[in-house]
């Protein structure tokens, strides 16, 4: 994949978001208790995926994406590594 295919790539994801419009502090909660009301509006999203994969491949440290707060992504990260 060129460059160029991946930030066209990453554009089309991020145009199908359901969490275009929203509020951007609800992806951002203070704890992951409070992450439950982003965590629905990702469990309907399209894009859901390549929106995770996008926070996995750039070690997103911040936020709610592809409907997982950061330290489950940690843990993602973690159980990709011992199955490799
Ligand atoms: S999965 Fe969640 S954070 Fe990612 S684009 Fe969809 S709604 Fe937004």
């Amino acid at each position: 994949m060129t460059p160029m295919t991946a930030l066209s790539t990453a554009a089309t994801w991020r145009k199908r978001a359901a969490c275009q419009g929203i509020d951007p502090q609800v992806f951002f909660p203070e704890s992951d208790e409070d992450a439950e009301e982003a965590k629905a509006i990702c469990a309907m999203c399209p894009v859901r995926q390549p929106c995770l994969e996008h926070a996995l491949a750039h070690r997103e440290r911040e936020g709610v994406w592809g409907g997982t707060t950061e330290r489950e992504r940690r843990r993602i990260l973690r159980q990709r590594r011992k199955s490799a």
